[in-house]
């Protein structure tokens, strides 16, 4: 038996079965996960098919104050929520953590909500009257990571309940706790059956994938996974949007003064303890001003409190889980044998908790593992150049293509850089900034579609042509 329940058709549906979940500060458990079997996770998709019926057809301004409904419910709850999210993911309360998320989710839920994709009157005169319509899909599967379980998990189910769809969700077993009692919160503002909740192992996923009656995956993951995603879900030809990894790299020009773009530079590769899709994962330095520059970033990411989330003055919590944190330590240690010289960090705290400090390890190269693999924790190798367009087609050369960033004096000739990045998104001067407004995806292996604006609310529909001859029947 576990503390939580699944939720089906607006009930909480208690299971056999549950798994620990731990919190990564303190290694205790925070709660027993309810372990979903392969029936329970057909009677969701039941309650979803049958819901989608009477949703797909209630009218379009209902379907849009269900998502202001969604944003009040998320503010109303935000505190419990965010502390919840804190005790299993470990972002501290404060600064860019789990408060954030809260403010997040309820603006995204919210901007959702005022978007709309109207009919296109395509052709109307005597002959015919030809009109573009957008219909939901069906029943959505949304699949979510464990970095913000809550923000990526509204980002999923909004836009797929705004367009008329009913939504299957299955959170990261390192964080379903939250997503699980969130889901128990929106129910309270929508029909039963429109939002399901299902939690379980990495298993359950590659069921909803292979599942008949789900007719779209919105997967937000790793690329492994992502490919193991596309390859099952091919065999009911389910829509897919991926948002998967990315290793963006940040391009800093010879004109930038390094003490200005330094703290800009951290909070790029440190949100979220380095835990971000989009974060800045590889920082090419000009020769010219690589030292000044090192130092500088060493005085911006000193003097973080890290520790537990839930003390109201942390600003840097664990890395989540025991997996994660080996990787990450075994990049820096690969680094380090290879030459890298640490900058800062890199001394790992003894005691409960996955803790690693803001980590900076210079003189590294393409070709070490610090540099070529996603580290996706709280460690930015920072390479040289010399050559500017050799720097743009290292930071090119990974299959990767998320985000990338090239930092200048001269925001024209940032410009004009930027747009040469393989990638969805290309800042200028800063790095990851999103919005609910402005499309964000990956190209190359870093995903298939977009989310947010009317661009993201497209990939929960399909096109219907509604053909009306006027020629006498
Ligand atoms: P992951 O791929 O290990 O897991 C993601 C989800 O997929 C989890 O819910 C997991 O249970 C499920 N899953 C695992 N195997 C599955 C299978 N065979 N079929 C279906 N589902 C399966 O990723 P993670 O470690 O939770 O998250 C970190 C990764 O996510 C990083 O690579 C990060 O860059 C990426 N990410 C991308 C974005 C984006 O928008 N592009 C955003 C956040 C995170």
């Amino acid at each position: 038996m576990s503390d939580y329940g699944l939720i089906i058709n607006g009930e909480k549906v208690p299971t056999e079965d549950g798994f620990p979940v731990i919190n990564p500060a303190t290694e205790e458990v925070v709660g027993q996960c309810p372990f979903a079997t392969r029936d329970q996770l057909d009677r969701a998709v039941r309650a979803a098919s049958e819901a989608f019926i009477d949703w797909s057809r209630v009218a379009d301004a209902e379907r849009a104050a269900a998502c202001g409904r969604i944003a009040d419910a998320l503010t109303a709850h935000a505190e419990e929520l965010a502390s919840l999210l804190t005790r299993e993911q470990g972002k501290p309360l404060n600064g860019l953590g789990s408060r954030f998320e809260l403010g997040g989710a309820a603006a995204w839920a919210g901007h959702t909500g005022t978007l709309a994709l109207p009919d296109v009157v395509i052709q109307d005169d005597e002959t015919a009257r030809v009109v573009q319509t957008r219909k939901p899909v069906g029943v959505v599967g949304s699949i979510t990571p464990w970095n913000w379980p809550l923000l990526i998990a509204v980002w999923h189910i909004v836009p797929a309940i705004r367009t008329g769809n009913t939504v299957v969700i299955k959170p990261s077993p390192y964080t379903p706790l939250s997503t699980l009692r969130m889901v128990e919160i929106m129910n309270e503002v929508l029909p039963p059956g429109v939002l399901n909740c299902v939690t379980g192992e990495d298993e359950l996923g590659q069921w909803m994938t292979e599942h008949p009656y789900i007719q779209k995956i919105i997967f937000t993951g790793s690329i492994n996974t992502g490919k193991k995603v596309m390859g099952s879900s091919a065999k009911s030809l389910k829509r897919l949007t991926l948002e998967l990894g990315g290793n963006d790299a940040g391009i800093i020009l010879d004109d930038v003064d390094p003490a200005a773009v330094a703290p800009g530079i951290i909070a790029g590769a440190f949100l979220n303890n380095g835990q971000t899709c989009a974060a800045l994962k590889r920082l090419y330095v000009h020769d010219s001003i690589y030292d000044d520059m090192c130092a500088k970033l060493v005085e911006a990411a000193s003097n973080v409190k890290m520790g537990n989330g839930l003390e109201e003055d942390t600003m840097q919590g664990p890395i989540q889980n025991k997996m994660q944190y080996d990787k990450v330590v075994g990049l820096f240690e690969d680094a380090v044998a290879h030459g890298g010289r640490v900058l800062c960090g890199g001394r790992i705290p003894d005691g409960p908790g996955y803790f690693m400090p803001y980590t900076l390890v210079a003189d590294v190269s393409d070709g070490m593992r610090i540099v070529d693999e996603e580290q996706f924790g709280p460690l930015l190798p920072i390479i040289r150049y010399t050559d500017l367009d050799d720097a743009i087609r290292r930071a090119n050369g990974l299959e990767t293509g998320l985000g990338g960033s090239v930092w200048s004096a001269d925001v024209e000739r940032g410009a004009e850089i930027a747009a040469r990045l393989e990638c969805g998104t290309a800042w200028v001067n800063s790095h990851g900034g999103i919005a609910p407004n402005v499309p964000f995806g990956g190209v190359k292996c870093s995903g298939i579609g977009v989310e947010f604006g009317e661009e993201g609310l497209k990939e929960y529909t399909t096109i219907q042509v509604l053909n009306v001859s006027k020629a006498a029947a």
